[in-house]
């Protein structure tokens, strides 16, 4: 029953998560008591033929829709916005700054459930802890039965209470042993939703009960950074702290969360990657009594909702989350924490492509407190916001402790006998390390048996139909997988084309070295560390464990091993192939080689051992691998921001990446010429528009791609041709028969 409208009537103006650059104007919900109602609330519309949330921006008085067309908001799910005036500024900005339909960058602010029209009241989970009875049994009386074992201990490491989530993120398969447990009183049920220590915390509210056990003794850089940052505490600054692994960086942030905790304030630390998670928040868990949620892709929507809204009431302190975490909203906020601000991770490279860096600086600023990013191999573009003072550089040179840093050195290979990509020196070496009871630790980044099959007979290579690329050999699964579209089909055993030649297997992945590695250490165990053979979950943390408690020798991996894993055993490092990742057409490769380079040789010789990183090359003159090695990371970050200037690419220009793809070979590149044409009666003189070109993968899942580079070396004007062009772009009538995405501030040009 519709009711008649009158020309008083509010409109209100909402985004909702389609990709299209407009707003949408509906009337007032019946139940008009509720208003006011302010922006940023979710409501239910209509759409279409189905209903879908949207977030209120505002309400107007007038529509260019003739009121007898617009429907009514059916329902007003929040009384009050889930996010702060600042907040919504944030996702404005964000909005107008990636050109980015508004309705779907609120929707990436918002968990899933809470993005479906879920509650805003935080469900609860159950808590357990210890019993007296249970803290004082020695674990080794339940040594019988050993899952029950693991899971006491797993309490006594935690005297806080543990979550489901938290037991879950564990182990999936812990119900059965805390059942037993609670059976044996060892463990019970924590009623107040918080561990006792916690409640002491609140009751006491006093300074010494935030932490649990005593910091370490800074050192004079780590007190200087400290003192740095909690000067600022309260406004805005950006912190870039450089240090290499060990230099007591994560020591730094606690230190300075700690004073952040008793000025009654949260703290929000973002990672890049879920496998790094476990690893701060027992640091953090073991450091302070405060409640710390958690929240990255492998949890359920639920706890996900549950960690935003916990922040959001205040009920946690610190939130340890992954990119998608950024936007969490915080009741007192007081610090922002990046931990690895390199990783690329930290850009979305789908839908809102953002980067979660630049956004934390910007929500910075809005919120008034610092953000602090740390790094042992900063970006190029935070080292150049070092220069011109837009970020405040704290430095720990040294590693903290006893640790000494290893030293880099390169392996000429040319005209050197190898087998499957190892060379002699290195076996030999290899050798000698293991003999003293010190794990190895090599570097291939080629996941797979073999990047290529090739046919002896014809020269027939296995392409991916529907992409311009191989298809990888998994020897292990007997299957050819492309590594783009993730097609793949059984691997085979006779040559399609000829019928007749042999099939070889060309160039290396870690599956083809850990065979020849189990032939050439054969009393040795050998762990190999990729995303194919870390797929199930909890067999990363197996593995680690494994190495940890010495029963691994040596350890093959992938860039997995580069992400902050500490295997303070391994003496020896190896880089088996640097040189493939010297030729490429990306301008950012160098920064990526050097930092991967960096990020591997720090795993080793964490502890009093000194730790030997070894690179195979055939380009051991290259000017990048010697300015790396004799002069470090940050002589080769200069070298490489001249260069840069030089060639006037970013970080001193500014670029934009348009990418097409359209099951048409044609039409992306149509769809482009339109937009140039369109580009050229708008844009000015420090603009320009590159292509269109083919992307380097020119066709990928069986779509046609193109792209069009905009640079500029002024950023408003690149941003105001950006304003005119969107709009525009969405109504080219070539827009309907492609797919097409604008990245700002590309990391990669694929
Ligand atoms: P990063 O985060 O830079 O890799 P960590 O903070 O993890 O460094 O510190 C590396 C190791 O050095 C850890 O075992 C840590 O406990 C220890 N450490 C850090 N700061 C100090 C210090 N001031 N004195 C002694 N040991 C320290
Ligand atoms: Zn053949
Ligand atoms: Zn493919």
């Amino acid at each position: 029953m519709a009711k008649l409208q009158n020309d008083n009537e509010l409109i209100f103006r909402v985004a909702i998560a389609v990709p299209v650059y407009r707003l949408f104007d509906y009337l007032a919900p019946d139940n008009i008591e509720m208003i006011p109602v302010k922006p940023g609330v979710r409501l239910e519309v209509p759409f279409g033929k189905t209903k879908k949330i949207a977030f209120l921006v505002e309400c107007v008085q007038h529509s260019n829709i003739d009121r007898g067309k617009l429907k009514r908001v059916e329902r007003i799910l929040d009384k009050k916005p889930l996010l702060s005036i600042k907040d919504l500024a944030l996702l404005h900005w964000a909005s107008r700054y990636y050109h980015h339909p508004l309705g779907e960058v609120f929707s990436a602010a918002f968990p899933v459930a809470l993005r479906q029209g879920k509650s805003s009241v935080i469900q609860t989970e159950k808590r357990y802890e210890l019993t007296v009875l249970g803290k004082a049994l020695d674990s080794e009386q339940l040594k019988r039965s050993p899952k029950q074992k693991s899971v006491l201990e797993m309490f006594q490491a935690h005297p806080s209470s543990l979550s489901e989530a938290e037991l879950s993120a564990w182990n999936q398969n812990w119900r059965g042993s805390v059942k037993q447990l609670l059976d044996k009183q060892l463990v019970q049920l924590d009623v107040a939703g918080f561990g006792i220590n916690r409640i002491l915390s609140v009751a006491e509210g006093n300074r010494a009960s935030i932490i649990r056990n005593n910091a370490l003794r800074c050192n004079p850089q780590q007190q200087a950074a400290i003192d740095a940052v909690c000067d600022r505490l309260g406004q805005f600054g950006v912190f870039l702290l450089e240090g290499v692994t060990g230099s007591g960086k994560t020591e730094v942030y606690m230190q300075i969360i700690r004073i952040v905790l008793e000025r009654g304030q949260q703290v929000l630390v973002l990672l890049p990657e879920i496998t790094l998670t476990p690893q701060l928040e027992d640091r953090f868990r073991q450091r302070f009594t405060v409640n710390i949620a958690i929240s990255h892709s492998k949890l359920t929507d639920r706890q996900r909702a549950s960690a935003w809204l916990k922040m959001q009431q205040g009920e946690c302190s610190i939130l340890l989350g992954t990119r998608s975490a950024l936007f969490t909203p915080l009741k007192n906020p007081g610090l922002i924490i990046l931990d690895e601000e390199h990783d690329a991770s930290f850009k979305q490279q789908e839908g809102f492509r953002f980067s979660a860096r630049d956004v934390a600086v910007v929500r910075g600023k809005l919120l008034n407190i610092p953000v602090l990013l740390g790094s042992a191999t900063p970006a190029l573009e935070s080292l150049h916001n070092v220069d011109n003072k837009r970020y405040s550089l704290l430095h720990l040179p040294e590693r903290a402790g006893n640790a000494i840093a290893p030293v880099l050195q390169l392996l000429d290979i040319r005209n050197k006998r190898m087998q499957e990509g190892l060379s002699e020196a290195l076996v030999a070496e290899m050798h000698k390390t293991l003999a003293k009871n010190e794990q190895v630790l090599l570097f291939l980044n080629r996941r797979g048996f073999a990047p290529t099959l090739i046919c002896h007979g014809c020269g027939w290579v296995a392409r991916c139909r529907r992409c311009d690329a191989n298809l990888v050999i998994h020897y292990d699964e007997g299957v050819l997988r492309c590594h783009h579209c993730g097609q793949e089909q059984r691997l085979i055993r006779q040559c399609p084309a000829c019928k007749t030649g042999e099939l070889t297997p060309l160039g290396l992945g870690t599956e083809r070295v850990e065979k020849v590695l189990a032939e050439l250490f054969a009393d040795k165990t050998i762990v190999r560390l990729d995303r194919d053979s870390t797929q199930r979950k909890g067999s990363l943390e197996n593995y680690l464990q494994q190495i940890n408690q010495g029963e691994v020798d040596i350890i093959l991996g992938t860039q997995m091993l580069a992400k902050g894993h500490h295997f303070p055993n391994v003496t020896l490092v190896a880089i088996m192939d640097v040189d493939s990742g010297l030729f490429s057409i990306d301008f950012h490769a160098p920064e990526k080689l050097a930092q991967m380079i960096v990020q591997v040789s720090g795993r080793a010789g964490r502890a009093e051992k000194p730790g030997r990183v070894i690179m195979q090359t055939r380009q051991p003159e290259h000017p990048l691998l010697t300015t790396l090695i004799k002069q470090g990371y940050n002589s080769f970050a200069r070298t490489a921001l001249a260069e840069r200037k030089e060639a006037s690419l970013p970080p001193f220009s500014y670029q934009a990446l348009l990418r097409v793809q359209a099951v048409d070979a044609e039409m992306p590149k149509l769809f482009l010429h339109a937009v140039v044409q369109l580009a050229g009666e708008h844009s000015k003189g420090h603009t320009q528009i590159l292509g269109p070109v083919a992307a380097p993968m020119a066709r990928r899942a069986g779509l046609y791609r193109y792209q069009l580079l905009f640079q500029s070396s002024k950023r408003p004007e690149l941003h105001a041709l950006l304003d005119i062009l969107m709009p525009k772009i969405e109504k080219l009538k070539q827009a309907k028969k492609v797919r097409w995405s604008l990245d700002v501030d590309p990391v990669d040009l694929y």
